[in-house]
C-alpha cells in the first residue's frame, strides 16, 4: 500500500499452481467454502485465490494498528526475491510465484487483502532492511535470515522456515569441492548483504565475488570464473532443479549456518509482529503452511516441520 511502482498481479499465469486442485485463479473474494473434503483446513481452498487460500471477509482489528490500515485500504506492499525459483521468482506475464509469495498472501488474506491487491516489490538481498526502514514495503518475505544485527533496524516475525548455507557447484564437481574449508583463497559467488557472503569470507577465507542477486552468479560458475556459488540450501537447490544436469550441490546439501527465516517489518510494531506470528502460528496447525509449501517450493523439497515463532 506504500509502494510507488505498482505492481498489481492478475493470476493469469501459475504455471505450477495450474498443477494443483485449486482450481481457477482470480476471484476478489472467498465464498469460505473448501473445494474437496480433506484439504487444508480451515477452508483453505476456496477454488478461488491462486494458492487455495480463504480471505477472510472484513476482518477486526483496533483502531490505529497497521492492521487496521491495511484492511482499510484494501492494499499491501509486500517485498520479495524475483529471481529465486521455489520462494519468490518471476515469470513471464511479471508476476512472482513461490513459497515467500504464498506465505506474503497468506499474511495479506488475514488481512482482507485478497492476491490480486498485493503489491510486489522486488527486494534483493542489500535492501531489504532499506526497504522496510523507508516504507518503500511494508512487509518483506524473501529468504530473510533473522539475526540481531538486523533486528537493529527492523522487526522479524517468524522463522517460518529453517534453511542453512550450502555450496553449489558445476555438475562432476571439477574442482573436488567437499565443503566450505575447501574454497579458502578461492573464487565463490554470492550476493551483497547476504549472510552466506559474509560468512564464506569470514569463517573460510573466501575470495567473493559480489553480485546483488544469486541469478548472476550461475554464469560465472558456469564459465569457471568461480568454483562455487554459495547461499542458502534452499536457493540453490532451486537453481540445480531449474538447469537440468549443469550445476550439483556440495555434500548433497550439506549445511553449514542456520537460517531461520523470518517476516520483516518495521521496528516497533509489536501488534503486527504478533499478528502475523499468531498468523503463522494457526497456519502450521491447521495445515495451510503445508499445502502452501506442497503448492511451491515442494515439488522439489520434501515438507519441513514449520518451526514455532520466536515471540521476542
Ligand atoms: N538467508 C540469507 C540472508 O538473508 C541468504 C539468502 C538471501 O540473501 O536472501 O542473507
Amino acid at each position: 500500500m506504500r509502494s510507488k511502482s505498482k505492481v498489481t498481479l492478475g493470476v493469469a499465469a501459475f504455471a505450477v499452481l495450474a498443477l494443483t486442485a485449486c482450481g481457477g485463479p482470480g476471484g476478489a473474494t472467498s465464498t469460505g467454502e473448501p473445494e474437496e473434503s480433506g484439504d487444508a483446513g480451515n477452508g483453505a481452498a476456496t477454488g478461488e485465490h491462486p494458492y487455495g487460500l480463504e480471505v477472510v471477509e472484513s476482518p477486526e482489528f483496533e483502531e490505529g494498528t497497521s492492521m487496521a490500515e491495511f484492511a482499510e485500504a484494501g492494499s499491501i506492499t509486500i517485498g520479495t526475491k524475483f529471481d529465486q525459483p521455489l520462494f519468490g521468482l518471476v515469470g513471464p506475464d511479471g508476476n512472482p510465484e513461490g513459497f515467500d509469495v504464498a506465505v506474503g498472501s497468506l499474511i495479506a488474506a488475514e488481512l482482507g487483502i485478497p492476491f490480486e491487491n498485493i503489491e510486489w516489490e522486488e527486494t534483493v538481498s542489500a535492501n531489504r532492511e532499506t526497504f522496510i526502514e523507508n516504507g518503500n514495503v511494508d512487509l518483506v518475505v524473501a529468504t530473510y535470515t533473522i539475526n540481531d544485527a538486523r533486528k537493529e533496524v527492523v522487526d522479524f516475525a517468524g522463522p517460518y522456515y529453517l534453511a542453512g548455507q550450502a555450496l553449489m557447484v558445476q555438475s562432476g564437481n571439477p574442482e573436488g569441492i567437499t565443503g566450505p574449508e575447501d574454497v579458502e583463497g578461492q573464487a565463490v559467488c554470492s550476493v551483497e548483504g547476504s549472510t552466506p557472503a559474509a560468512h564464506i569470507v569470514e569463517e573460510y577465507g573466501a575470495t567473493l565475488q559480489a553480485t546483488d542477486a544469486y541469478s548472476n552468479c550461475l554464469d560465472p560458475l558456469r564459465n569457471g570464473q568461480v568454483v562455487a556459488v554459495t547461499t542458502d540450501n534452499v536457493i540453490l537447490a532451486g537453481f540445480v532443479d531449474q538447469n537440468p544436469g549443469e550445476f550439483e550441490l556440495v555434500a548433497e546439501g550439506e549445511t553449514f549456518t542456520e537460517e531461520p527465516y523470518g517476516i520483516g517489518l518495521a521496528k516497533g510494531d509489536d501488534e503486527l509482529r504478533a499478528f502475523i506470528n499468531d498468523t503463522l502460528e494457526a497456519a502450521t496447525a491447521d495445515g495451510r503452511m503445508a499445502a502452501l509449501w506442497e503448492q511451491t517450493a515442494g515439488a522439489v523439497l520434501p515438507t519441513p516441520e514449520f518451526p514455532a515463532p520466536d515471540r521476542y
